[in-house]
């Protein structure tokens, strides 16, 4: 795929990075066509900053609007801050402390509130496919914060009893409870919220074009600077394979994509990945490599990514095709990809290894 490695090669030149590295990076691989156009000069008014020390993952904040760095720094210590309340790595979030006090109802921030009831409705909407309260399995698959064990098929039964988003009740104002046992794991849209928390602060300080890339997931704000949309390109969803394999048009949107092939082990010649099937406790086994979220909801669309992985090509469209807002990319293991009836036209094959059917 050569057109498409030139074209990272040249978005990379223009962000004029050196701790950038698509190798790191989740999925997506965003480029610039107005590079091409231009022979790769830095836009004017470009400002890129990339941390790789927050929500386990690269974020490149990268703003085309003359900005104070202040406003870097405050996004940063915002996702740092989310990352301190929602993490279940870090023993003293506020998930963690919630986690250690079930049976019972629970004092919570208004934020962390407002989060679980949304992550509640989204397990409704996707029929707990999505579920937060994988934690109990989630924590077996899981050593040390990393997704690495085969647990046995006792283990996981044991375990599965305690998962079950409709055992998360909201007894008062900022009171969660849950039962005995329970516990969450927000992995699934943590990245999502902090996405949106940063296209908040950067709108209401009058930013009108800005590209956010958290490890992947990617929100645009505006147009790219002349005007014409942002051209967003998902990565092929296959181990090992960094090609590019299709690509989108977007402005005002997020595009977040959930896969098996972005965190997984090996072990006996099976791949085992990181996104649960709630029923069973082992990685979800659908007809699908990934399924990519566009939409302006941000926490919502990583909430339905990661469902639709869950519940496969035809549950997953009819999910995302009952709800207002949201359109979607499935990508199937037999290689073809179909869109959502929003995405039809505006979606360009770049692998001819997969087929757009429908479009
Ligand atoms: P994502 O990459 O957004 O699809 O999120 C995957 C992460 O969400 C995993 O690493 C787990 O922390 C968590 N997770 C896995 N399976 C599920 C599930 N079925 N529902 C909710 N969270 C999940
Ligand atoms: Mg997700």
């Amino acid at each position: 795929m050569f057109l498409p490695s030139l074209l990272i090669i040249c978005y990379n030149l223009c962000m004029q990075k050196s701790n950038f590295s698509f190798a790191t990076t989740k999925l997506i691989a965003i480029f610039l066509s107005v590079c091409l156009l231009s022979g790769c000069t830095k836009p004017a008014g470009l400002t890129s900053v990339t941390r790789d020390d927050l929500l386990g993952t690269a974020i490149t904040i990268s703003i085309y609007d003359n900005v104070p760095d202040r406003l870097f720094a405050q996004c940063f210590d915002e996702i740092a801050a989310i990352e301190a309340r929602m993490s279940v790595n870090r023993k003293d979030s506020e998930i963690s402390l919630l986690n250690e006090n079930t049976g019972g109802a629970f004092l919570v921030s208004d934020n962390i509130y407002a989060l679980l009831q949304r992550a509640v409705y989204f397990s409704g909407v996707s029929g707990g496919a999505f579920d937060i309260s994988i934690g109990p399995v989630m924590e077996l698959w899981r050593k040390d914060g990393h997704f690495e064990t085969l647990p046995s098929p006792k283990e996981i039964n044991e375990k599965l009893a305690y998962v079950g988003y409709e055992a998360i009740t909201f007894p008062g104002s900022n009171m969660v409870s849950m039962e005995q046992g329970m516990r969450l794991d927000l992995g699934a849209f943590a990245k999502g919220h902090a996405l949106e928390v940063v296209r908040d602060i950067l709108l209401e300080n009058g930013v009108r074009h800005a590209l956010l890339d958290f490890g992947g997931d990617i929100y645009t704000i505006g147009e790219k600077p002349d005007g014409s949309n942002w051209r967003v390109a998902i990565k092929t969803p296959i181990v090992g394979d960094n090609s590019l394999v299709c690509v989108i048009e977007v402005s005002d949107l997020c595009v977040m994509t959930s896969g098996g092939y972005e965190r997984y082990f090996e072990q006996d010649g099976i791949y085992y990945h990181h996104i649960l099937n709630p029923a069973t406790g082992y990685p979800a086994a659908s007809d699908l490599l990934s399924v990519t979220v566009i939409s302006a909801e941000i926490t919502g669309a990583d909430a339905l990514s990661t469902a639709g992985f869950v519940l496969g090509l035809e549950q997953g469209m009819i999910m995302i095709d009952k709800l207002e807002g949201y359109e979607a990319i499935f990508i199937t293991s037999a290689k073809e990809i179909y869109v959502t009836a929003g995405l039809k036209g505006k979606t360009t094959l770049l692998n001819t290894g997969f087929q757009l059917k429908g479009n």
